[in-house]
């Protein structure tokens, strides 16, 4: 065999692996079937600002392991993410905090706030059992009718009452003055980009782009000991046990000649009128400026669309709800009896992971691997 690893994508999980197995004296191949390397974290420039190809990514992390491997192939910036909710032309802080409380009830002290929260929080009795009843009873009606049921409702095709509750147990909620939507110790954006942080972890490795494995798997498969997949785990299996459900996101890109748009990396549409669920200006993610520190004259945006997933389409999020979670379980069975292939990552292990959780994922299965 020419090589001890087929890295099937370029993405973070793949890009860790193929890092961590160089380093230690294997022999990798990566092959990703577009035309660049990094996945959905993909970042290119345009009028002088890094665009986040697919969707925007904020790194955030409490895992100290997982930052100092990230931050030995990028410097990161001091971003902090604190999007803003717009519900019919009505601005919110977002996440849940004394900002939000203070527009939404015009109340003043936390005391105040977490009344208002009790008084509407009683109606759910027990241990919520969907997204609305879990919604409702972290903050109430109120905010769950403007800032939660209309975004969520866009962004996954299904009512509220369909949803996993653990879905909006990752917005923290807070009686504080602190507009940071993450819990993290560590947060920022890489500088120059993602694309550049993914280059510097495949530098040396051999890469081959516009490659499909899948169209030619057993050719492939002739390269290699074993093969890194992460890919979807059901198109690795020719859907053969029906296909899994996943949400797509199509983006319309504007390049504007103006300075400033929305004042913001991120404002979400939180009614149900507006087709798009967010809107990204890419240059706030770096402050406005460009690598020398000088201002952008223009501006780029994202419009930000959900869609059913559909054979063509790209797959982003997976639909963690039972149905979906009872036939993934049967693909993983399936996986395991494919002694040679390690399936990786938020397609190959059909999980809503953030970066670092991918990153500490990749981690694990190169000490178990290598
Ligand atoms: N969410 C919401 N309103 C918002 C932002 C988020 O209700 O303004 C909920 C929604 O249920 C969504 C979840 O929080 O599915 C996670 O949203 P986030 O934007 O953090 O997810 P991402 O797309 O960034 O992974």
């Amino acid at each position: 065999m020419k090589y001890d690893y087929l890295i099937v994508g370029s993405g973070l999980y793949g890009a860790v692996f193929a890092q961590m197995a160089k380093a230690k004296g294997k022999k990798v191949l990566v092959i990703d079937k577009r035309p660049n390397i990094a996945g959905n974290v993909y970042t290119e420039k345009v009028e002088g600002i890094n665009v986040h190809k697919y969707g925007a990514h904020i790194f955030h992390t409490n895992n100290k392991e997982v930052w100092d491997y990230v931050t030995k192939f990028a410097e990161f910036n001091r971003f902090t993410n604190s999007p803003v909710a717009n519900f019919k032309g009505e601005l919110f802080s977002l996440p849940f905090n004394m900002y939000t409380f203070n527009k939404m009830w015009g109340v003043v002290t936390p005391e105040e706030a977490q009344a208002k929260i009790d008084e509407q929080r009683s109606e759910i009795k027990g241990e919520p059992e969907n997204l609305e009843e879990q919604a409702v009873s972290l903050v109430g009606r109120d905010i769950y009718e403007k800032l939660i049921k209309g975004y969520t409702e866009k962004q996954w095709g299904r009512d509220c009452t369909e949803l996993p509750p653990f879905i909006i147990k990752r917005l923290p909620v807070r009686l504080t003055f602190d507009n940071n939507y993450f819990n993290a110790l560590y947060q920022g954006i890489p500088v120059g980009g993602y694309t550049k942080l993914v280059e510097n972890m495949l530098k040396g490795i051999e890469i081959k782009l516009n490659t499909d494995y899948l169209k030619n798997k057993e050719e492939y498969d002739k390269l290699a000991d074993k093969v890194l997949y992460t890919g979807a785990i059901d198109a690795y299996f020719g859907y053969k046990l029906g296909n899994l459900e996943y949400r797509s996101v199509r983006f319309e890109n504007e390049i504007l000649d103006k300075p400033n748009f929305q004042g913001n990396a991120a404002v979400n549409y939180t009614d149900r009128e507006t087709p798009w669920t967010r809107i990204i200006e890419h240059k706030w993610f770096e402050f406005g400026k460009d690598e020398n520190g000088n201002d952008l004259p223009k501006t780029v945006i994202s419009r930000e669309y959900s869609s059913e997933w559909k054979p063509g389409d790209e797959p982003y999020y997976p639909v963690n709800d039972e149905k979906n979670s009872k036939l993934y379980e049967e693909y993983r069975k399936l996986a395991e009896g494919e002694k040679n292939v390690i399936f990786g990552g938020r397609l190959g292990e059909y999980k809503y992971y953030d970066m670092d959780a991918v990153i500490a994922s990749a981690l694990k299965k190169c000490e178990e691997e290598l």
